[in-house]
């Protein structure tokens, strides 16, 4: 072979987006990319280097082969110091060319995905089933002994809305997990914050915990009011079932320099260091009993993170166990409505 073709063939390879790697008709190694190298983790010497040494992988070797005998082109797909590589091998005039690219990303999305259907359907069974198991009783205590007839449609009911939460923060969390942009608008994130405390007022009365707003009025944040008030309902309605009796929650609002910050601090039970980076995961309870007892789907903090995401905002909590927590969220100012007070 001449040394013009050769270069020809180092340049071309060379000039691929795409990881890529020319053999020879005899299986040496004509030419290599830097992103193959770097996802091979490999420095073959051309020209002197076989299939084996350059791939040092056993799947994509014997791809290369196969094509070297057969002409047809193949796929593969393989684990390669610890990425997922997907790779094609093709016959070009009686050489091999073999394309890589890296899925390890892909395959993550994928196992997340996967594992999020398991979660959820487990998650979904527990109200489903005890619903069948309390219709069937009931079937038979209505005739035999209908003075148990009202405590066993309470708990109907509340295993009803457990799984009404279920479905609904399932729900939220898919509209939220959908990228897209959404109609962004000033809200009043002062006036929404009294609301949904307002509507609080006695999920907190029961518990025995003092719920207070301490906000500017009007506080404007470019925002959407429905993924907003999300954000505040989860995070007020944590803040008063992972409490105590005679404790309370207050919830603050400042402008920061461009940003609004909307803190909520209460006098719970705190969370754990070791499971702070964990709670925003889907499903993920630093007490399991606890949060089924409350109502809670594990789902709250993960939809809360992806909401104020989607605003470009930020989220972060500081906890100590058994004192209390706060979360601070902070949001893009939005400009008030034409007419309204400017702050
Ligand atoms: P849940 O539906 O279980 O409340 P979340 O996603 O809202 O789910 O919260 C995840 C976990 O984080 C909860 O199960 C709880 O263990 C913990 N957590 C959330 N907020 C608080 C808080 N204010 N104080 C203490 N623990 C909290």
């Amino acid at each position: 072979m001449t040394e013009s073709p050769r270069a020809w063939r180092r340049e071309l390879v060379g000039s691929m987006v795409e990881a890529a790697v020319l053999f020879s008709r005899d299986g040496q190694v004509l030419a290599i990319n830097d992103r193959a190298r770097d996802l091979l983790r490999t420095t073959p010497d051309v020209a002197t280097d076989g299939v084996v040494e350059t791939l040092s992988n056993a799947e994509l070797s014997r791809a290369v082969d196969e094509v070297r005998v057969t002409g047809k082109p193949i796929t593969v797909e393989t684990e390669h110091g610890h990425r997922h590589l997907r790779a094609s091998a093709s016959m070009v005039s009686g050489e091999t060319l073999l394309l890589i690219s890296d899925r390890t990303q892909e395959k993550r999305v994928e196992e997340l995905r996967r594992d999020f259907v398991v979660n959820a359907s487990h998650e979904l069974k527990t109200p489903v089933t005890s619903i069948q198991t309390l219709a069937e009783a009931l079937s038979v205590v209505i005739h035999e002994q209908p003075e148990r007839v009202p405590a066993l449609v309470t708990r109907l009911g509340d295993e009803a809305e457990r799984l009404a939460a279920l479905v609904h923060d399932l729900l939220d969390l898919r509209r939220l997990e959908e990228r897209g942009t959404r109609e962004r608008e000033p809200v009043d994130l002062t006036e929404l914050v009294r609301q949904v405390v307002a509507a609080q007022v006695g999920r907190a009365d029961g518990a025995g915990v003092e719920l207070s707003v301490a906000a500017p009025d009007h506080l404007y944040v470019d925002g959407v009011a429905g993924d907003l008030e999300v954000i505040v309902k989860n995070l007020v309605v944590n803040a008063i079932k992972y409490n105590r009796t005679g404790g309370s929650a207050q919830v603050r609002l400042r402008p920061i320099g461009t940003m609004i910050e909307f803190a909520i601090e209460d006098t719970g039970i705190g969370i754990p260091q070791a499971d702070l980076p964990r709670i925003f995961e889907r499903f993920y309870r630093v007490d399991t009993a606890r949060s089924r007892e409350t109502g809670g789907t594990g789902l709250g903090l993960s939809i809360v993170r992806h909401a104020v995401e989607h605003h470009g905002g930020t989220i972060h909590v500081d906890s100590r166990l058994g004192q209390g927590t706060t979360f601070t969220v902070r949001l893009p100012a939005g400009r008030p409505p034409p007419g309204e007070p400017n702050r």
